[in-house]
């Protein structure tokens, strides 16, 4: 196994944002994670990178305990993140947003410089445009190719291909292939459930800090506890996320 978290916890006060959840991907594998909001899917990926302690629990990467590692070391060792929401250095072009990725394994400049050029290139992005002029998707795809400079074997992508045109989430699926048949590991956090069934075989799906099932895509949308984790949430989320499950 590539990963392994075992019986991870986290918890705010007494709050339990993940309550003791198991996640085993084996290498060349791509996982989805889905769940409603709020179910701790953030929270879990926070763990595995390294951007949180958890409370209890244990995370594997190739063999190494990484529970207690800094989100540096987790990005050294190869696990790499995008965030919900990501950050982008608005002063700074693209091409340098992606260099401080690249920085990581190409300490020298132009080494930098030449690795972040082919992941613009591969991110179908504008090396030169400024960070600031980006919209969302393309602040998205920004932090899906500045954690890609950082060479990960395991890419953990949380909600990067939300909201998105029909055609810009084509070729953000596209590219999530590409970077899957690269070699790289994934696991993704996605509301929307043709990305899921386009790229996974395997599914997880998080409810109240939980993992309450776990299939095929086909398996999982038919499932009992998950209809229910998705529905039984009052009227006006149920017509939202029912369409996206
Ligand atoms: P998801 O990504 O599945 O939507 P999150 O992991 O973001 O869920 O959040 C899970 C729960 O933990 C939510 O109730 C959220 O409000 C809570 N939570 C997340 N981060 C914090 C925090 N830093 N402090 C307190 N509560 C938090
Ligand atoms: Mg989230």
């Amino acid at each position: 196994m590539l990963l392994e978290a075992q019986n991870v916890a986290k918890a705010f006060g007494n709050f339990w944002a993940v309550g003791g959840a198991d996640l085993a991907v084996a290498e060349g594998e791509i996982v989805g994670l889905i769940g409603p909001n709020g179910a701790g899917k953030s929270t879990f990926f926070n763990c595995l990178a390294g951007d949180t302690l958890p409370t209890s629990g244990r995370i594997l990467f190739n063999g190494v305990d990484v529970t207690h590692a800094s989100s540096e070391a987790h990005a050294r060792l190869g696990i790499g993140r995008t965030f919900q929401v990501p950050t982008t250095f608005e002063d700074m072009s693209v091409l340098d947003n992606v260099m401080v990725g690249a920085f990581l394994r190409h300490p020298h400049r132009n080494d930098a410089r030449e690795h972040a050029r082919r992941i613009v290139e591969m991110s179908g992005l504008r090396p030169d445009q400024p960070g600031r002029s980006l919209g969302t998707p393309g602040r998205k795809r920004l932090g899906i190719a500045r954690v890609l400079a950082t060479e990960p074997r395991l890419l953990l992508l949380d909600e990067s291909l939300a909201g998105l045109t029909p055609g810009e989430l084509r070729e953000a699926i596209a590219l999530v292939r590409r970077i899957h048949e690269s070699g790289v590991t994934i696991v993704i956090v996605e509301h929307i459930m043709e990305v899921i069934m386009t790229l996974t075989r395997r599914v997880l799906v998080f409810n109240q800090g939980r993992v309450i099932a776990s299939g095929t895509p086909e398996q999982v949308v038919r499932d009992a506890a998950v209809i229910e984790a998705y529905l039984g949430r009052g009227a006006q989320r149920h017509s939202r996320e029912r369409k996206n499950l």
